[in-house]
């Protein structure tokens, strides 16, 4: 069994929203549901569902953004929220995130050079020189050279930005790195680059990443094993083989029978959906009014997280029964 770096234990994330100002009604999102999950060491798990499903949320609850409303995040077989403040300094030095748009999460005024050290800074690493020769070294890793180091966000391409958030994420040597779309935001052409660079870093420096993309292609690409989010729950998780090419759960046959296939002599069931809408409530399963393999049951009983086969699971009461050719 691989060693398991980040577990997470019943994780719950509810958001609740005053509607307007004549309102006072409030709205729950249960952005994050149940979610029993583990990362293992050295392994990249992909992170797939559409936008707005929790994703990003997830992310930023295992990087200690966001509080859990309930349920717990073990790293290396500690509870963070036991965590004092020392401790939890140490853990947000390992586990770093890289953010989808590498405009906005730099800042325009400040150079290049300035933003990778800046973490080392803040962690009272090193002294100047040795911070500067650090960033340098790691910014030449990255494929950015030692002339563009004092330049400005605004003086550097789309992938050139991604590769200085990249650089930025590296620098405190951390053991997870958790890309949350890291390439949606750049040209198809660039994607390719950045996806190859970060699978050589994790090869190079020995990490764990977490990468979240909408994109099914990506995921393949890049992952070991797959997750599939949908409003909120994991609702499929797998090796990357058994995920494409004989996906469990319902809502990850439609996502993959909207993906063309690159064999043009594999052809693909259509999965026919029967709304667009989520139901998201609080009774059933919360893929309900998408699924075309509707029982009576679904709406009275959510389906949890089992295992199907070996390292196979999935959420829904057909679990296994459902092929998709
Ligand atoms: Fe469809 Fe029922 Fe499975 Fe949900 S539990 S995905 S509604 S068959």
């Amino acid at each position: 069994m691989p060693e398991t770096l980040i577990d997470l234990q019943n994780l719950n994330k509810i958001f609740t929203f005053t509607s307007g100002i004549f309102n006072s009604q409030n709205r729950i999102v249960h952005a994050v549901q149940s979610i029993n999950l583990q990362i293992w060491k050295g392994e990249t798990l992909g992170l797939v569902g559409e936008s707005g499903c929790g994703k990003s949320t997830l992310a930023r609850l295992i990087v200690g953004l966001e509080n859990p409303s309930s349920g717990f995040i073990f790293f290396q077989g500690d509870d963070i929220s036991s965590y004092d403040k020392r401790a939890m300094k140490i853990y947000r030095r390992n586990v770093q995130l890289i953010f989808q748009d590498p405009y906005s999460s730099l800042n325009p005024r400040k150079s290049a050079i300035s933003m990778v050290k800046e973490p080392l800074i803040i962690h009272r690493s090193g002294n100047s020189d040795e911070r500067r020769r650090q960033a340098t070294e790691l910014m030449e890793k990255v494929g950015l050279s030692a002339e563009q180091a004092n330049r400005y966000p605004h003086e550097f391409s789309g992938g050139q930005r991604q590769r200085i958030g990249i650089a930025r994420a590296l620098i405190l040597q951390p053991q997870l790195i958790i890309a949350d779309e890291p390439v949606s935001a750049l040209d198809v052409s660039v994607q390719a680059q950045i996806l190859n660079l970060l699978k050589d870093l994790k090869q190079d420096f020995g990490l764990t990443y977490l990468f979240i993309s909408h994109d099914l292609n990506v995921i393949r690409h890049m992952a070991d094993r797959v997750a599939v989010m949908y409003l909120g729950q994991i609702v499929e998780l797998a090796e990357n083989r058994d995920i494409y090419e004989s996906p469990l759960h319902p809502y990850t046959q439609l996502l993959l029978s909207a993906v063309p296939d690159c064999n043009p002599r594999k052809k693909r069931k259509k999965v026919i959906i029967k709304d667009e809408i989520g139901h998201g409530g609080n009774r059933g399963c919360n893929f309900q009014d998408r699924c075309p393999y509707k029982l009576p049951l679904c709406k009275e009983q959510q389906p949890v997280l089992q295992e199907v086969n070996k390292q196979r699971f999935c959420a829904c009461h057909l679990a296994g029964s459902i092929r998709m050719s």
